[in-house]
């Protein structure tokens, strides 16, 4: 069971990370704990990608595709993986394809928690947190008893400054942006399968545990 879990932030795909990682078993890669698992380890790739983010420099591709390399090939990963923030490119797709070839391993899905942008915008501005206690809540989703105020301890509520609309919109404009040469990427290859994000979380698992099932 061999995936790469895509969607723009707010689509929930951490929610839906956890929830395949419990029901088959694969671990769970991210790019930031490959990184740092690497990091600790002291692999040869793991301090050169050190040594570029002590600059404050991105690490280059090579360094990124021999991680995810070492990582596919370890014992953990033979009856399948849920890689997550990788690949951001087609140029990192494509390297993905050779080390899957290399393995001797073959992709089975790209799912895509597929959201509109309207929706997204709506649930990350919601956020508000509480200036005193740190209470996180959403206008939506988890709102105060009493608007502006903490239901915990009183406090007064703000929206950060990542959280608010021009931001939001922003992020989310770069990210489609960047992410969309790599939906056409993954539709040409017949791997990309688009599921449903605006339902309720449990039945979006559901639409990707029916998809799952099929590959067991
Ligand atoms: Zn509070």
């Amino acid at each position: 069971m061999n995936l790469v879990l895509m969607g723009l932030p707010g689509a929930g795909k951490g929610t839906q990370a956890e929830k395949i990682v419990e029901a088959y078993g694969i671990p769970h890669i991210s790019t930031g704990d490959m990184f740092r698992a690497a990091m600790k380890d002291e692999t040869e790739l793991g301090l050169q990608a050190k040594s570029f983010m002590d600059k404050g420099e991105l690490v280059p591709d090579e360094v990124t595709i021999g991680i995810v390399r070492e990582r596919l090939g370890q014992k953990d990963c033979e009856d399948g993986f849920l890689l997550d923030g990788f690949p951001r490119t087609v140029a990192q797709a494509e390297a993905l394809e050779q080390i899957l070839a290399d393995l001797n391993k073959k992709m089975d899905y790209v799912i895509n928690i597929q959201v509109d942008q309207s929706i997204l915008m709506e649930r990350l501005t919601g956020r508000r947190i509480c200036k005193s206690c740190g209470a996180t809540y959403h206008l939506v989703f988890n709102p105060p008893a009493k608007s502006g105020v903490c239901d915990r301890c009183g406090g007064e509520l703000y929206q950060r400054a990542d959280d608010t609309p021009e931001t939001v919109q922003n992020r989310l404009d770069v990210n489609a942006k960047q992410t969309q040469p790599l939906l056409d990427f993954y539709s040409e290859k017949g791997y990309l399968k688009n599921i449903n994000g605006q339902q309720h979380i449990d039945q979006v698992f559901v639409n990707v545990d029916q998809l799952l099932k099929g590959l067991k």
